[in-house]
C-alpha cells in the first residue's frame, strides 16, 4: 500500500495478463452456454451465480455447493472466476481509498471507496443500526466506479481526459470493481448501506451495453438496489433516450458544469454535438420514480462559471427544465497540467445561497481524497 498523494508510476505494469476463460460478468444464460460441455442443470448454474455474485468468490475451487470433482473438471477445462484484482491502494487522510484494479489483459482501472458517503450534503443515507464487524469505522459507503479506461469526451477540467480513450470495460470489469472492493472492505450489500456512483473514469453512455449489463448484475445477484446507484453522463443524448426505456436503472446525473452553451462549449466540447437544450429534452423522457430527482453536477471553476449571473442562468435553466432536479456543486479539484483555478470559497457559498434562495435545491459536495487524486475529475493512472 502507498500512502499520500504522489503516485508511483512503476506500479503501472503491476496487472499481468491472466489466462483462461473468466466467468465473472456472465449472466445466467451466458454461464449456461459457456459451460455447455458439462451439461449442467439450471440449479447448478444458479449455485454458480450465487457463488460468483452473492459470495464473490475468487476461485472456482470456492464453489462449495459444487462437488469437488465438478470444480476440478471446470478448472481443468481452463475456466476461472476472473475477478479483477486490486494491485495498488492509495489511502487518503480522510479515509478515502483509491485503487488501481487490474483487468485480465493487465490494463488497470481506477475505483474509489468513500466511507461515510461521497460528501454530498443531502446524502440521505442516514446512520442505520448495523451488525457489521466491531471495530469498523464506517456505517455506509459510496463506491465510485469506472466504465472505460480513459475517456474520449475531453472535458477540459478533467485529468482522465488526458489519457484519451484506451478501451471500453466489459460488464464483468465494471461489476468486478465493486466485487473486488467489497471483498477488501468485508462489506455486504444486504447488511451495509452501499451506494454506487458511476462517475469514475469514462463516459458510461459511450459504453452503454456493458454498463447496463453490469447494472443488471449489481442490482440482481449482487444485491445492490438500483435506487442506490447513480450514473453520471456528460450529456450523450442517444444514451439518455435508451436509458429512459430501461425497466431497471440507476438514478441519473447530468454533468452540466456551465449555465449556457457558450461557456459549456469551452469546457466540454461535447456541447457542440448535443446542446444543453437537447440534453434537457432527452432527460424529460425519463419516467421518474416517486421522490426521484435528476441531479445536475456543476463543477465550479474559479472565474469561469462561478459568478452570480451564472447562478441566475442556472436557476432559469432548472425552471425551464421543469422536472424534479437538484444541483450538486463541486469546487474544482486542481490537477497537474489542467489550467483552471479553484473557486473562492465565498463564491461557492454565494452560488449555493443564490440557488437556494430561488427555491432550487443545491448542495456542496465535500472534496474526498484530494491528497491522493481521488476527487472528482482527478482520476488518471499516471501523474506527470
Ligand atoms: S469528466 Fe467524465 S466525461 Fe468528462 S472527460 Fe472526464 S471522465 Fe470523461
Amino acid at each position: 500500500m502507498t500512502s499520500g498523494g504522489k503516485l508511483d508510476t512503476s506500479i503501472l505494469d503491476a496487472g499481468r495478463p491472466l489466462r483462461g476463460t473468466g466467468l465473472f460478468g456472465l449472466q445466467n444464460q451466458q454461464l449456461s452456454e459457456k459451460l455447455g460441455e458439462f451439461h449442467l442443470p439450471a440449479w447448478r448454474i444458479r449455485q454458480l451465480e450465487t457463488a460468483l455474485y452473492g459470495q464473490r468468490i475468487t476461485a472456482v475451487d470456492q464453489i462449495t455447493t459444487w462437488p469437488k470433482e465438478l470444480r476440478e473438471q471446470v478448472q481443468a477445462a481452463g475456466f476461472r472466476v476472473g475477478l479483477p484484482e486490486i494491485v495498488e491502494t492509495f489511502r487518503s487522510i480522510d479515509g478515502t481509498e483509491r485503487y488501481l484494479i487490474a483487468c485480465a489483459d493487465g490494463q488497470t482501472v481506477e475505483t474509489v471507496w468513500m466511507p461515510e458517503g461521497d460528501g454530498a450534503e443531502d446524502d440521505d443515507s442516514a446512520l442505520e443500526p448495523t451488525d457489521a464487524p466491531s471495530g469498523r469505522t464506517w456505517t455506509r459507503a459510496t463506491l465510485c466506479v469506472s466504465s472505460q479506461i480513459g475517456c474520449a469526451v475531453n472535458c477540459q477540467f478533467c485529468l482522465t481526459a488526458k489519457l484519451g480513450i484506451l478501451r471500453n470495460l466489459t460488464a464483468g470489469e465494471i461489476a468486478g470493481q465493486v466485487a473486488a472492493v467489497l471483498n477488501r472492505q468485508q462489506a455486504e450489500p444486504g447488511r451495509d448501506r452501499i451506494n454506487l456512483v458511476f462517475m469514475g473514469m469514462g463516459e458510461p453512455f459511450l459504453n452503454y451495453d456493458a454498463f447496463m449489463d453490469a447494472v443488471r448484475l449489481l442490482a440482481g445477484p449482487m444485491g445492490i438496489p438500483e435506487s442506490r446507484m447513480t450514473v453520471s453522463t456528460s450529456g450523450i443524448v442517444p444514451g439518455i433516450l435508451r436509458f429512459a426505456e430501461e425497466p431497471v436503472r440507476p438514478r441519473l446525473a447530468i454533468s452540466l458544469n456551465a449555465p449556457n452553451d457558450a461557456i459549456r462549449e469551452g469546457i466540454m466540447p461535447i456541447t457542440r454535438k448535443w446542446a444543453i437544450a437537447d440534453v434537457i429534452e432527452a432527460v424529460r423522457k425519463l419516467p421518474l420514480r416517486p421522490r426521484e430527482r435528476v441531479t445536475f453536477e456543476y463543477v465550479l471553476l474559479g472565474g469561469v462559471n462561478d459568478q452570480p449571473q451564472h447562478a441566475d442562468e442556472v436557476i432559469s435553466l432548472v425552471r425551464r427544465a421543469n422536472f424534479p432536479a437538484k444541483i450538486n456543486l463541486i469546487a474544482w479539484n486542481p490537477g497537474p497540467g489542467v489550467a483552471f483555478t479553484m473557486p473562492d470559497p465565498a463564491a461557492v457559498d454565494a452560488f449555493q445561497q443564490r440557488l437556494r434562495a430561488a427555491g432550487v435545491p443545491a448542495f456542496v459536495r465535500r472534496p474526498r481524497g484530494r491528497d491522493i487524486y481521488a476527487a472528482c475529475g482527478q482520476l488518471k493512472k499516471t501523474m506527470d
